[in-house]
């Protein structure tokens, strides 16, 4: 991903993760929210060329060596183009499940059991005190770990690597949900796409 950045294709419809991500939550996620964050990221790039053609990977990953100005602009919104971008491709229809493979057995190997990675995930991202989201990433010693993150901040930012993340901003779920945050969790569980976090982890173990 580089400069300027554009909203990625959605390779489903806005009412295919129903009913678990309702189809106005999805358009406007989407449409609006991810759109402003892409919008903000490639205004506070524009008078800086040097940063234009570096991948956003590797602004995240150098958060510190922007100039002070664009600092936390850069941050909030480049996380947020990031994250979304995960965000859209972790989720499908008819998704959900378990892991298998190789995924499977990391899981097993740094949580025991799916069921516990399940759990702590969930209580993660329940406990998370106000927008952010919760993760689950690759260490740079190649553990798994599962946290959480104030705002749009992204593992990048850690030198990690995000392999699945749940957005716990009120605009991911209030629609639907409203103050039920732990449902929007627990149904959140139902379109996941365990192939696509699968191919990451292969990826960068
Ligand atoms: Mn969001």
């Amino acid at each position: 991903m580089k400069y300027p950045y554009t909203l990625p294709e959605l390779s489903y419809s806005y009412d295919s993760l129903e009913p678990y991500i309702d189809k106005e939550t999805m358009e406007i996620h989407y449409s609006k929210h991810h759109q402003g964050y892409i919008n903000n990221l490639n205004s506070s790039l524009e008078k800086y060329p040097e940063f234009q053609n570096l991948s956003l990977e590797e602004i995240l990953r150098n958060i510190d060596k922007l100039p002070e100005e664009i600092r936390t602009f850069v941050r909030n919104n480049g996380g947020g183009h990031y994250n979304h971008c995960l965000f859209w491709q972790i989720m499908k229809p008819n998704g959900g499940g378990e892991p298998k493979g190789k995924l499977k057995e990391e899981i097993e190997k740094n949580f025991d059991s799916f069921e516990d990675f399940k759990k702590l995930f969930s209580e993660t991202a329940l406990k998370h005190f106000g927008s952010g989201w919760g993760w689950l990433v690759l260490t740079s010693d190649k553990k798994l770990k599962v946290y959480s993150l104030l705002n749009q901040d992204t593992p990048l930012m850690n030198g990690e690597i995000p392999l699945m993340g749940i957005d716990v901003w009120e605009h991911a779920y209030y629609l639907k949900y409203q103050n039920r945050r732990n449902e929007y969790i627990q149904n959140w569980w139902n379109v996941i796409n365990w192939d696509k976090i699968e191919q990451d982890l292969l990826e960068n173990l």
